[in-house]
């Protein structure tokens, strides 16, 4: 599980602290220092790890005393709001269109994770939203990526759209967004193609569906453990695209877990969902409050 590495590194810094009756200003810089590492190590993008220190430190050297914890409990606190805040804040939640049916757009580079999460999403929105959706298959380039969805579709009992691939994308995307009117489904989850680098057709494709359907939301699925490459990514995409929120996939895996600290804050987009696994039911929401606490033990 991602975090795990900074989680344990954390532990040792808070333990120090966290018992103490009397916190310096010299404590606070040592555990900040330890901090700052943990972070860096973690692959958290190096300007982000920077502000955040800096928050921290002003905070909890100048804070109130809360008569309830102790000064060390009350800096482990203020690391634990920062870190929240950094994620986001607030849990961000999947766009739901007035009039149905709402259209979301998975983009990504290939083996992101993009194909899955559609079939994850969709489970997700039935299971926990009661919402019917309809699966789009654009992905006409990788080779499997149809099948994948509709072998994905069918176990799950969800209609899959889908014309083959030597259709042009935009046309499988309209044709989509019109069946699910006809069918008065709730959601349109629209598979697009990716690529092994971001590149100039790509987008053009991706920005063409963008206009042709008017997706209520853009959703990009990230690797996690590319670290500050996903960053990167994510940046490029919402450039191009205006994009509405991550999917950040792969947090079960060894990775340093990094991008799920960064993305907010460098790329602005808020992370709304992490898979955790290959399997259908493996997709959460995610919680700002819940992954700061887990990354601090
Ligand atoms: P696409 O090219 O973006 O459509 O990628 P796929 O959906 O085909 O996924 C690529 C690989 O990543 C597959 O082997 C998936 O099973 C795997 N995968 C996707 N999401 C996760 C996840 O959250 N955790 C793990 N461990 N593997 C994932």
């Amino acid at each position: 599980m991602a975090f795990e590495g900074l989680a344990e590194r954390l532990q040792g810094t808070l333990d120090k602290i966290k018992g103490k009756g009397k916190v310096t200003e010299a404590d606070v810089d040592e555990m900040m220092r330890e901090v700052r590492l943990a972070l860096l190590e973690a692959d958290v993008n190096f300007k982000v790890v920077k502000k955040f220190i800096k928050q921290v430190k002003e905070r909890a050297v100048g804070q109130e005393v809360l008569k309830s914890l102790t000064p060390g409990q009350q800096v482990i606190k203020v690391v634990n709001e920062e870190l929240q805040e950094l994620m986001g804040g607030e849990q961000s939640k999947i766009a739901h269109a007035d009039k149905p049916p709402t259209v979301v757009m998975m983009v990504g580079l290939q083996g992101a994770g993009k194909t899955t999460t559609v079939a994850k999403l969709a489970n997700h929105l039935r299971k926990e939203h009661n919402r019917q959706p309809l699966l789009a298959a654009a992905d006409i380039y990788r080779p499997a990526a149809i099948d994948q969805l509709e072998t994905l579709g069918k176990q799950l009992d969800m209609p899959v759209y889908s014309l083959g691939n030597q259709a042009d994308p935009v046309d499988i995307a309209k044709g989509a967004v019109a069946q699910a009117k006809d069918e008065h489904r709730d959601y349109v989850l629209i598979d697009t193609a990716g690529r092994l680098h971001v590149d100039e057709d790509l987008m053009g494709e991706l920005q063409r569906i963008k206009e042709a359907v008017q997706p209520e939301e853009i959703l990009l699925v990230v690797d996690a453990m590319t670290g500050q490459d996903a960053v990167n990514v994510a940046e490029s995409f919402n450039e191009q695209l205006d994009v509405n929120g991550a999917v950040l996939t792969k947090l079960d895996g060894d990775t340093r877990g990094g991008a799920a600290i960064s993305v907010k804050a460098v790329t602005g987009m808020p992370v709304k969902f992490a898979g955790m696994g290959e399997k259908i039911d493996q997709l959460e929401p995610f919680h700002p409050e819940r992954m700061a606490s887990r990354i601090l033990g």
